[in-house]
């Protein structure tokens, strides 16, 4: 397997440190370094080219592609993968739709956030408990497009939903967000944290009414190899989890906890409208960051603390004005 990456200069720099000592001694022309990590050869060039070999290079990549990604938010990393693409995707296509018809009226716990790609208002994660059972009701409500669905519809269903499923949610508020979030911190980090503590209580939920769960189903945002790496350290990790693409698409129970997520969403960012009396776009958008400027004339900069994620670009252009 070959995998190529086009990475920045900042990663260029975290490579060029964290190869220091794995150099292979011969450097293949226009390259920086050749070095070997466990079965992966990496090469990386002076163009910014990064290439992968060996049957782990999937793992490697995507950890390098992970770094570019922190270092650069926003930047769209240019990967190609050596392997017959075609074929590979309807392989993939199938496999997963046999997956998903296989698990679609199992006992699954399911999850999803809300809140990421806003600037205003907190993250929200849930994770919800769907069965067979559930399904005519849910699926009578209108939950399997939840992408589609208005704030209006939400407000409007998720009070039904609420009644006969159960679920576990976190709120990450703005304040704990900032607090928390320093160099070792990066937004799928996060993601990977909340996730895996609503999973493990509502699994623990389950378990206490002593229901069945075949599967545990998270809306996948990471690599799996580098989800688990973020959990490093911790007490408790739920494991066996499948991960999919657009799960919301495919399974209840993660529709549901994006529902659940966005209702939760909503009134948090209503309550901090109330708050600073004025309307807040969703977003990061140049709308978000003329709001922004208004925050801080009217109350200071300490309240953007409170009400929007400081890590974002947003911020830098608030004050650079
Ligand atoms: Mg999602």
């Amino acid at each position: 397997m070959t995998i190529t990456l086009k990475i920045s200069e900042n990663t260029k720099e975290k490579m060029i440190e964290y190869f220091q000592d794995k150099k292979r001694v011969k450097t293949p022309p226009y390259a920086v370094f050749q070095a070997d990590e466990a079965d992966t050869v990496v090469t990386l060039y002076e163009s910014g080219k990064v290439v992968f070999q060996g049957i782990s290079a999937d793992i490697d990549a995507a950890l390098w592609k992970q770094m570019e990604q922190n270092l650069n938010p926003g930047k769209k990393v240019e990967e190609t993968n050596s392997e017959n693409k075609k074929e590979n995707k309807k392989k993939d296509d199938y496999e997963t739709q046999k997956l998903v018809a296989k698990l679609y009226d199992k006992r699954t716990i399911g999850s999803d956030e809300v809140g990421t790609g806003d600037y205003f208002g907190p993250i929200v994660v849930t994770a919800s408990y769907v069965t067979k059972e559930d399904i005519p009701y849910l699926e009578e409500l209108g939950v399997k497009d939840s992408k589609k669905m208005s704030d209006e519809k939400i407000l409007e269903i998720v009070p039904k939903i609420i009644q006969k499923i159960s679920y576990s949610s976190v709120v990450l508020n703005n304040h704990d967000y900032n607090e928390r979030y320093d160099a070792n911190m990066n937004m799928n980090k996060m993601k990977a944290l909340l996730h895996n503590r609503v999973l493990y209580q509502e699994l623990q939920k389950v378990k206490k009414e002593e229901k069945e769960v075949d599967a545990v189903i998270v809306d996948q945002f990471a690599n799996p190899y580098v989800y688990y790496h973020y959990l490093k350290g911790l007490d408790h990790v739920v494991r066996k989890i499948t991960f999919f693409t657009k799960a919301e698409d495919k399974f209840l129970s993660v529709a549901c906890s994006s529902l659940i997520s966005r209702y939760i969403f909503l009134k948090e960012f209503h309550k901090l409208e109330e708050q600073l009396q004025m309307k807040l776009p969703k977003g990061a958008s140049q709308m978000v960051d003329e709001t922004a400027k208004k925050i801080v004339e009217q109350y200071g900069f300490e309240k953007l603390k409170e009400v929007a994620k400081l890590n974002f670009k947003n911020t830098e252009k608030i004050k650079e004005q």
